[in-house]
């Protein structure tokens, strides 16, 4: 959204107006009331003064919410009191992706009320949490394979510290509740996970091996860990003496990282 853009509706909601929101967020008992209550709240006050309401918009009249802009602390407080409703469903991913598609856009006016405190923390007080056997011998292998990387590379090495810091941030990222206070998580490799979560999403926690490649300018080759050494394509620039200089030794721990997939 630019500067020059014109809105239909840009002002800051007043105390009683956000209070009402956030009133009406608190009561919410699903996902899909928590949403309704954000979204039409704001927008009821919003087209109130336009001397209009949500029940002219439908199917063939679509509301554009960028349209409509609130002050950014105002969307934040809005959108922060959502999710933590959600956290009480394990639906706070599920829902943040739906806010920012339908609240309005955001302006800069910081002298614009905002709740005197943030929202409490609804989340269950457990996250249960259960781990394959075969699972358990992965997170043991994951967390070797770093500490043999710091061994071989050594610990300011770019090898252990991409491996070891995507290694722990999403490991702790299974021990969040975002997706709710129930989880499983299973092998998916030597190295992988996959972790199914109580709000039906399920995600992989990928190790990626680096290729070996041969650093030798102007030769593209990949070798493999019996030394076997390929091209993309047959006839690719590579050394023509098949003399490699291996970017890793074929016996050293696999350089790589962890990555997220869902
Ligand atoms: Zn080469």
């Amino acid at each position: 959204m630019t500067q020059n853009a014109i809105y239909r509706a840009r002002r800051a909601l007043t105390g009683t107006e956000l209070a009402s929101i956030l009133a009406s967020i608190a009561a919410a008992r699903t996902i899909g009331d928590i949403l309704d209550a954000a979204i039409t709240t704001v927008f009821t006050a919003l087209l109130g003064p336009l001397g209009e309401s949500l029940a002219g918009f439908g199917p063939d009249r679509r509301l554009d919410p960028g349209e409509f802009a609130i002050p950014a602390t105002q969307w934040t407080a809005i959108c922060e009191a959502a999710m933590a409703r959600a956290d009480a469903l394990g639906g706070r991913m599920a829902i943040a992706l739906e806010l920012v598609n339908q609240m309005p856009a955001t302006y800069d006016e910081p002298a614009a009320p905002v709740p005197d405190s943030p929202p409490p923390d609804q989340r269950p007080y457990e996250h249960v949490l259960t781990v394959s056997r075969e699972a358990a011998d992965v997170i043991c292998a994951a967390s070797r394979h770093c500490a043999d990387l710091a061994a071989c590379f050594g610990e300011d090495s770019r090898e252990y510290r991409e491996a070891a810091g995507s290694w722990q941030h999403h490991l702790s990222q299974v021990f969040s509740m975002a997706f709710g206070p129930q989880t499983r998580v299973s092998r998916d490799g030597d190295l992988s996970l996959l972790v199914s979560t109580e709000s039906g999403f399920t995600y992989g926690v990928i190790f990626h091996r680096e290729p070996r490649r041969c650093t030798h300018n102007g030769c593209t080759a990949v070798i493999d860990d019996d030394g076997t050494a390929r091209t993309a394509r047959p006839g690719a620039p590579a050394c023509p003496s098949g003399q490699h200089i291996l970017s890793y030794p074929l016996d050293a721990p696999h350089p790589g990282s962890w990555s997220f997939h869902s």
